[in-house]
């Protein structure tokens, strides 16, 4: 058995016993697809964006990630392996099972409607060695049947064949009326290449809090403080306020590398806007995604790890936009974990944020880690770590313009 297959069968082991704990999770939060996704990640935290079994069309469009060929022998096809069955350092040799019986069995699941999350390949067996039947646009639709590792049998036109299963998704990904900023329903995503895209970045928090009081969203009654003082950091010393201005100075050059336009809600620390006006800048700049920046506390200083936050698909405010900012905070949280190798925590569904509830465009807050975790928190203060997050959450919005 190469280490390949036996690193392969021990996920099996391990997604077999685990599916069960997973699928409630993933049911609501995005699909088993993610569950098994992230079962993999934890697994192989070398795991990243490298991982990727999308179409050579979508591969070649995505020459801007470092990380998009893993290596000559794969790339040749525009395809690496999955992400679950391998890392970088496992790419396939296309020499195995072609050709030959299945090594596993499959695992039968109830039938369920599923959602292609990028233009990605159809195969006749569970591993990238297999024989493409066709290449799926995103926003395919397929019926799921049943898992094998870290792929899914599925039912596409009459046919029968597999799907890398960080490629499925229970939620078909909303297109956005990007002239109103509104996700219009039923609709599959549509890319938007970089020159198109406006990305808004806030850091969180300033240099003075404002204590002052706005309402948490247009016409309520609610009011909360303009802007609080964030947290600070454990060993780092590091104010919030400051790291966060840091990593999205960062990220401003990260984008911008990648042909994005990008509006800065703050360069400085001597600034005072509220968090409604923070979202009221990137609505009349017509941001296509605003990104909000910011670090995490808890009592619990064991806690760590990274959380995305959107609003609830039932938010008074802008419910029409929960789709695309889920779909925005799934993105960048598994690219985020997967380029930093951050425990991934969950997406935070919320509706109390001023941040949040005054957006009118795709919008999502990314809690980087947290500081009141002394080794997190000294880790977010580097350079390196910065430049990771940073490519974490540029890959996350390259995914979720199909970039
Ligand atoms: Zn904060």
């Amino acid at each position: 058995m190469s280490k390949r297959k036996k690193f392969y069968a021990l996920f099996l082991s391990f997604a077999a016993a685990l599916t069960l704990t997973f699928t409630g999770c993933g049911a609501s939060k995005g699909g088993n697809s993610s569950s098994l996704a992230s079962l993999s990640n934890a697994i192989s935290s070398a795991s990243s964006s490298a991982a990727k079994e999308r179409s050579s069309s979508v591969n070649s469009g995505a020459s801007s990630s470092s990380e998009t060929q893993a290596s000559s022998s794969s790339s040749k096809a525009g395809q690496t392996t999955s992400s679950a069955a391998a890392s970088s350092s496992r790419t396939t040799s296309a020499s195995s099972s072609k050709g030959t019986s299945q090594k596993t069995a499959d695992i039968v699941v109830d039938p369920v409607k599923m959602y292609t999350t990028a233009a990605v390949n159809f195969r006749e067996g569970p591993d990238t060695s297999y024989g493409v039947i066709k290449k799926l646009e995103s926003g395919t639709e397929v019926t799921k049947n049943a898992e094998n590792g870290s792929w899914s049998r599925v039912e596409y036109d009459g046919k029968k064949g597999y799907i890398s299963s960080d490629y499925l998704s229970d939620k078909k990904k909303e297109k956005t009326d990007y002239s109103t900023g509104q996700a219009v329903s039923g609709t599959t995503f549509v890319k938007k290449a970089p020159s198109d895209c406006l990305i808004a970045i806030d850091a969180g928090h300033q240099g003075k809090a404002n204590s002052e009081k706005e309402p948490d969203g247009p016409g309520s009654s609610t009011m909360k403080a303009k802007v609080a003082t964030g947290t600070s950091g454990a060993a780092s010393g590091l104010a919030e306020y400051q790291l966060t201005l840091q990593v999205s100075l960062k990220l401003q050059k990260e984008l911008e590398s990648r042909g994005y336009k990008v509006l800065m809600i703050r360069t400085t620390h001597d600034v005072n806007i509220s968090n409604a006006e923070r979202a009221k800048i990137a609505n009349d700049a017509g941001a296509d995604a605003f990104l909000r920046i910011h670090a995490n506390g808890s009592d619990d200083p064991s806690v760590h790890g990274c959380i995305t936050a959107c609003q609830t698909a039932s938010n008074p405010y802008n419910a029409n936009l929960y789709n695309a900012c889920h779909t925005l905070a799934q993105d960048i949280l598994d690219c985020f974990c997967a380029a930093t190798g951050a425990k991934k925590q969950y997406i935070w569904e919320v509706d109390n944020m001023s941040g949040i509830n005054w957006c009118k465009v795709p919008v999502t807050i990314i809690e980087l880690g947290f500081m009141t975790n002394p080794e997190e928190d000294l880790k977010m203060a580097t350079d390196d770590y910065q430049y990771a997050m940073v490519k974490g959450i540029a890959d996350g919005v390259d995914a979720f313009f199909g970039n």
